[in-house]
């Protein structure tokens, strides 16, 4: 049997279906990677997007932090593709029980997914430091400089910033979810990024499956690997 149709069995047989997702999953839909703007962004900032993308830096580089974040996390145009519809129709089947996320774009959501824990929150919430006033995504995006609130305060986005520390509802509720599955589907990340390789751990199910354009250091721990785009290879599961 060839590897989709073996990932199509695994989806057949199982009943309680977990995603867990990385920015592999997003770039069907036009938005890269940020640690790809690393080449161009440390000519120009002398900072690297993971140095930029810390709390240290918020607080010290407030406004060049937000130039970085409009440039580089924030796709006002980008559509789910067909990896979120395929999901968002799995969970619509009673197949899948969640969806977790290491991105920010709230792509899922978009595309139907109700269950779904960010694990670095989202760039479509935004908050006021001060007075806790919701802000939108184009309340942000359309802005120059530092967003501020009307009382004065800074706006800024529920996104997980390096040295910040997760959210513990949204972490409890991940590892419940993927604790609970009989089916774990990892794709499109290296695993590489903090906190991805802990959590699937708690995986104690039968079918465990990654799909990434390439090798993580991780593919002897699953029962199935293939290599490929998300969206195009969840597009051919039949149910
Ligand atoms: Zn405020």
């Amino acid at each position: 049997m060839d590897k989709l149709s073996r990932l199509n069995k695994m989806i057949n047989e199982s009943r309680n279906v977990v995603f867990f997702g990385g920015a592999g999953v997003s770039t069907e839909s036009g938005i890269k990677d940020f640690r790809s703007a690393d080449g161009i962004y440390s000519m120009e900032y002398k900072f690297s997007p993971e140095e930029v993308l810390s709390h240290t830096f918020y607080e010290e580089h407030t406004e060049d932090f937000y130039d970085f974040y409009r440039k580089y996390l924030c796709f006002p145009d980008a559509k789910p593709n067909k990896a979120h519809f395929k999901l968002a129709e799995l969970e619509k089947e009673g197949k899948l029980k969640a969806v977790i996320t290491q991105n920010v774009d709230g792509l899922h959501q978009l595309a139907g997914s109700k269950r779904v824990f960010e694990l670095h929150g989202s760039a479509l919430r935004n908050y006021c430091i001060k007075c806790g006033k919701f802000y939108d995504f184009d309340y942000i995006y359309n802005n120059t400089g530092i967003p501020k609130c009307e009382c004065g305060g800074t706006v800024k986005p529920d996104v997980v910033l390096y040295e910040e520390s997760l959210n513990d509802k949204i972490i409890h509720g991940a590892i419940k979810a993927i604790t609970k599955a009989d089916m774990l589907i990892v794709a499109g990340t290296s695993l590489k990024v903090y906190p991805a390789a802990g959590f699937i751990r708690y995986f104690k199910g039968k079918n465990f499956v990654l799909i990434n354009m390439e090798e993580t250091g991780f593919d002897s721990e699953f029962g199935l690997v293939i290599y490929g785009k998300v969206g195009e290879i969840l597009d051919r599961i039949k149910l």
